[in-house]
């Protein structure tokens, strides 16, 4: 048994030094009730207030291909799901995408898809350098899987400075009951140390709840973003998706992904963390208690309203029927509802902002190996 005595010590020592010992990690996830949720949220909003005031950024989301040539277990997109209605955006489509988006104040492009080869390095390069060149003020953001090395610093040379790539999970065991034989946790790491190396803002991020997952799970994965000290940081919650493998598994829930924003905002007090469309689709208001529990990013979707529909990983996706604009202003009333206001700007890392003021564009350590 935790009483609230020792649940609060937890909460204040972590608020103090940013880390606990891995045992007090377990025992604060697993004795959460709603007093210590309110608590550490409280405290999460004071470490998100000295680091970004009461601002909230905004990232449009552009889902250009669910075309995948992975196997993922808990994935709506698989390339095994015959269901799965496939489509591709071009390249005109996409920048119309970003010009609608830019005339709703958008300063950061996700392009985010499955791994689909039909589009080659080339033509990731040419794609990213033309949003580089037609909206200079804005950064761009690719979510797009595992590639080599040397395709990393192709995009990165052509003008991505931003990559997602959540882990997942941490825990190897875990990661291949989840996965097909083929991915492994070891080559998602690599990427994501390649990423960091190279000099990208990285983002990282795991899967509440997934199916085998244990609170240890959860543990290893809050250690391995310690390591890894990723620019920014999204956790979802598994939800099922019909045409999977885990169709009848439970779905995660909102209690425990807000608690964890409140963890990760006390262990990354600079860092980027979204409230989520999975947090908003099991919680008609889990993207607004995001915000409070921590998070200060929103991901509407820009993507032409025409494919929205196709781009499912998980069933039940909320904004899947609305114009790029309704989603924004929709965003915006959120947002303001519980006290925050969204920012017309790039929104990078603030240390990749202190970088920028010193005239170079990266950060220490990056591309030295030493990150
Ligand atoms: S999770 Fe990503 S890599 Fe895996 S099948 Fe889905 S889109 Fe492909």
């Amino acid at each position: 048994m935790t009483s609230a005595a020792e649940q609060r010590a937890r909460i204040d020592a972590l608020f103090e030094a940013g880390t606990l010992p891995r045992a007090d990690l377990r025992a604060l996830i697993d004795g959460r009730d709603s007093a210590s949720a309110d608590y550490l949220f409280e405290k999460a909003r004071i470490r998100q207030t000295e680091n970004f005031g009461r601002d909230v950024y905004l990232r449009g989301l552009i889902e250009f291909t669910n075309y995948c040539r992975n196997d993922c277990l808990y994935c709506g997109i698989r390339r095994s799901n015959r269901s799965c209605n496939r489509y591709r955006l071009s390249e005109a489509e996409i920048l119309d995408c970003c010009e609608k988006g830019y005339a709703l104040d958008f300063r950061t492009f996700v392009l985010q898809g499955g791994e689909d080869m039909a589009y080659t390095d080339a033509d990731i390069c040419r794609i990213v350098s033309a949003i580089r060149m037609r909206f200079p003020d804005c950064a761009v953001t690719l979510s797009i899987g595992e590639r080599s090395t040397e395709s990393y610093q192709a995009y990165f040379d052509a003008g991505a400075e931003r990559y997602l790539l959540r882990h997942e999970t941490a825990d190897p065991a875990h990661y291949a009951r989840l996965h097909p034989p083929e991915l492994s946790l070891e080559n998602r790491v690599r990427c994501l140390w390649d990423l960091k190396r190279i000099g990208y803002q990285v983002g990282a991020g795991m899967m509440l709840q997934s199916p085998y997952q244990t609170t240890d799970h959860i543990v290893t994965d809050l250690e391995f973003l310690r390591q890894l000290q990723p620019d920014m940081i999204g956790i979802g919650p598994f939800i099922p998706h019909k045409d999977t493998p885990f169709r009848a598994e439970p779905a995660g829930t909102a209690e425990l992904t807000l608690f964890l924003i409140g963890v990760l905002r006390l262990m990354f007090p600079a860092g980027l963390i979204p409230a989520t469309t999975a947090l908003g689709t099991i919680d008609v208001r889990g993207r607004e208690k995001g915000i409070l529990a921590g998070a200060n990013v929103v991901m509407p979707n820009l993507s032409p309203t025409g494919v929205r529909g196709k781009y499912l990983l998980y069933d039940g996706k909320i904004c899947t029927g609305d114009e790029a604009a309704e989603c924004r202003f929709c965003m915006q009333q959120r947002v303001r509802s519980v006290g925050y206001e969204v920012r017309v700007s790039r929104g990078d890392a603030p240390r990749f902002r202190a970088a920028a003021a010193r005239g170079c564009s990266a950060p220490p350590g990056a591309a030295s190996g030493k990150d």
